[in-house]
Order: structure tokens, then sequence, then C-alpha cells
């Protein structure tokens, strides 16, 4: 099957009172073991390229990104979504675009709301000119590091959600509701009651990010509460890095690159299959 439009997945999800879970990706290894075990399990996953990634780091910029997503999403039946995570950058997005990407985040949660509802709603209307989904965020989830799951001030306000849905027509909403980017100092307490009455006052399906380290109960109760999508970077990464080198310490000298792939894919996907029975598809 082709890709298959992440507000789609996201309808499928709500529909299924569940969440879809969004993986972040650098590399081959990482989006071939999301597919194929999203095949396996027959539940829709969403596969995600955050540009600092490319800017950064020099890992595979949209165009390259969306070709091996693409030739992967092509050999199976279930849904695939494509999404660009967290940009600012209506170029950039541009970019994603034509590459290929049917759904883009354009964050403009560091600017005051007025500003980040001009911006998203440019982006919305590019955007859907090209058939192409929009998430936006509001509030501001920002990192764990900085323990910014418990600044109240960031958080999203049910009333502002509603305003900025009706005015800027996004497809969805991320909010902060006690999640954080990274590695947490403390177990986060997700604000189940504010995210109940983010999503009676909203009619679009919200996304939580800083999904690594967030208690499965928790989860799972935020995916009955409105969360439709759930983003997943940290600790996909650090297996990513942890299995690359357990692979390496395992079989030193005698070891070699072209056996390394297949080891770390196996690793990958014995996490994934844990982690997507989650997502009660
Ligand atoms: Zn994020």
């Amino acid at each position: 099957m082709a890709l298959v439009k992440v507000s789609e997945i996201l309808r499928m999800a709500d529909e299924a009172n569940t969440s879809v879970i969004a993986f972040n990706c650098t590399d081959y290894n990482m989006i071939y073991s999301v597919v194929t075990v999203a095949e396996e399990l027959q539940k829709p996953v969403i596969i995600m390229l955050y540009p600092e990634h490319h800017h950064l780091n020099n890992a595979a910029d949209p165009a390259a990104f969306a070709a091996t997503v693409k030739s992967l999403a092509a050999n199976v039946k279930v849904p695939i979504g494509f999404h660009l995570d967290h940009s600012s950058d209506i170029n950039y997005i541009m970019k994603a675009i034509k590459a290929g990407f049917t759904s883009v985040m354009i964050d403009g949660s560091m600017l005051p709301l007025e500003e980040n509802i001009v911006l998203t709603k440019k982006v919305v209307e590019i955007a859907h000119a090209f058939d192409v989904d929009v998430e936006a965020e509001l509030g501001r989830v920002g990192f764990a590091k900085d323990s910014d799951q418990d600044k109240l001030d960031m958080y999203t306000k049910p009333e502002v959600a509603a305003a900025f849905c009706e005015e800027t027509k996004v497809d969805s909403v991320a909010v902060a509701i006690g999640s954080a980017h990274g590695v947490y100092l403390e177990t986060p307490k997700l604000d189940l009651e504010r995210l109940a009455a983010i999503n009676a006052a909203t009619n679009v399906p919200l996304v939580l990010h800083g999904g690594s380290g967030i208690p499965n109960d928790q989860l799972e109760q935020a995916f009955t509460k409105g969360i439709n999508k759930f983003n997943v970077g940290t600790e996909f990464f650090q297996l990513n890095y942890d299995s690359i080198k357990e692979y390496c310490e395992t079989y030193k000298e005698k070891g070699n690159v072209f056996d390394m792939p297949k080891f770390v894919q196996e690793k990958l996907m014995a996490y994934l299959r844990k982690k997507m029975e989650l997502s009660k598809f």
C-alpha cells in the first residue's frame, strides 16, 4: 500500500478510542523495523523525520528519507503515515511537501499566541492546497532536562485550544499536559483532567509529545481521553545506539559491518512489538 494520510490514520485511532504511535527515525534500520512490525501486528503507524537530525547531524534530508519510507511502505498492506516533526520554517516545510511527506508539523509554540495563530494559519493554507495535513503545537512541550513538564504556565488551556483550532483549521494539535522531550529526571505525571477538558473543547485529534518514559497506565488513560497520536523518539534512538554498541562489544574484531543491520533490526523490532501493544487497533 502506498502511504496513507495521517489525518485518515488519526480518524481510525479516534474511532478505535486509541492512539497511533509515531516514531522518530534517522536511518534505514529504524524505518525498516517500524514498517515491518506494523505489518506483522497489523497496526497503523507513523514515521517521522525531525528536521534537526538533518540540519545539525547530517542524517538523511527530506527527499532521501522520503524515498526510503515510500519504498518500504509500498511493500506492506498496513497504513503507514509519514510526518515532518517540529518545524518552524515554511521553506523547509515546502521542501518536505515536495519530497512527499503527507503531514507536517508547524511548531509556533515559542511565539506569542497571536503569532502562533498567524504562522499556523499560513502553513495550513499552503499545506492543504497540496492535500497535506498539519499538526500545530499549543502551550509548549519543553524539555525534560529543564523539568518543563512541571511548568504549569506552559500547559495548554482548553478555551484557548478551542479558539486556536477554530481559527487555524489545523488537523491536529500537540498539547502540553505534563510531558516533555528527552529523558525525564523524575517520572512525569500527565494532567489527564486538563486533557479531557481540551478534548471536550476541541474537535481535532490531540497529540502527545515527549513519550519516552511516561508510565504505560498513564498513556492508556491518555489514549482514551483524546490523544490519538503519540510521539516516541528518545527511547527509540537510545535503543538504536545501544544495539550498535552491543553488536560491537559482543563480536569485537570477529564482527563485521555487514552482519550489523540484522542484529540491530532484531533488537529494534523486539522493542517495537512490545511498544505497539499500547496502540489498541
Ligand atoms: Zn515533540
